[in-house]
């Protein structure tokens, strides 16, 4: 067998909705042919993800033959729904729910985000199946050793990592989109996917921010209110702000007067990101 045979037991596949992961499904597909009713593969959706992410997450379901769960955070009991490329929240609903319930937002070092919108809504749908442990197949490649040196979660699924083990690199993700029918339509700048996940997330660079900002006026919008909303709420200013350095409202002033300018090149905004979304 391959390294993308399946476990035994329940299984998990996580899909991002990114091409490495839908990759990583692919290839589980190939070597398994249809998946078995033990075996689910499921999509977190924040309501943040850009409409090109929620119709490639519908297009690889469709064209693969392969039944996606498309899953969102509730903030009441059983705090998760099953929602469907229809339905699917477009505009932050689920996140927004998750800011008001908290009373602060998130950010680099309280990542409660992706621990709820994410790992614990899946979790919470597959104990409602009755699952007890299981394996959860996850999309991270061989050159990401930030990512493949996180501590395991110490929770009721194992963590595993087919592409890592096989080898697989960003420019053989790349390589099998340039040859398959339909793609991911966002752009991929040397590599990287900078409007995959949340549109606005805090783990992007400031230039990543900074462009989205100019690009994407409406959908910056949604980041800035929520600043809004919860400053007053919180117990420190640094808890209603995404970010250390800049709030939102600041980046967007800051890009109304600099406009192109600041991208030139010239400006100094940090091109670091702070690490990647991971279900
Ligand atoms: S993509 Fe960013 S903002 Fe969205 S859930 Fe993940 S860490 Fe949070």
């Amino acid at each position: 067998m391959t390294h993308y045979g399946l476990p035994d037991g329940y299984v998990q596949i996580a899909f991002s909705g990114g091409r490495t992961s839908a990759f990583l499904l692919h290839q589980i597909l190939d070597a398994n042919g249809d998946l078995p009713e033990r075996c689910v593969v499921s999509f977190q959706n924040t309501g943040r993800e850009m409409p090109e992410t929620l119709d490639f997450v519908a297009e690889v379901g469709h064209r693969w033959g392969v039944h996606v769960v498309w899953l969102e955070y509730r903030p009441d009991a059983p705090f998760f729904e099953v929602v469907g490329h229809n339905s699917a929240s477009r505009d932050g609903e689920p996140f927004e729910a998750l800011i008001k319930k908290r009373k602060y937002l998130p950010n680099q070092q309280a990542r409660f985000c992706t621990a709820e919108l994410k790992v614990r809504t899946a979790k919470r749908y597959l104990v409602s199946l009755k699952w007890d442990r299981w394996s959860n197949i996850i999309g991270i490649r061989s050159d990401e050793p930030q990512r493949l040196n996180k501590p395991k979660p110490k929770d009721r699924w194992i963590d595993l990592m087919p592409l890592a083990a096989a080898g697989v690199t960003r420019r053989v993700v790349a390589d099998f989109w340039t040859k398959q029918p339909f793609d991911l339509a966002l752009p991929n700048v040397g590599g990287n996917c900078w409007l995959g996940n949340c549109d606005g997330c805090f783990l992007k660079s400031e230039a990543n921010i900074a462009a989205f900002t100019r690009d994407f006026p409406d959908r910056a919008a949604w980041w800035e209110r929520m600043e809004d909303d919860v400053t007053g709420l919180t117990k420190t200013a640094a808890s209603a702000q995404f970010s250390k350095r800049y709030s939102r409202k600041e980046m967007r002033t800051y890009m109304d007067r600099q406009g192109d300018l600041a991208l030139s090149g010239t400006a100094d905004f940090c091109q670091a990101r702070e690490g990647e979304c991971m279900a």
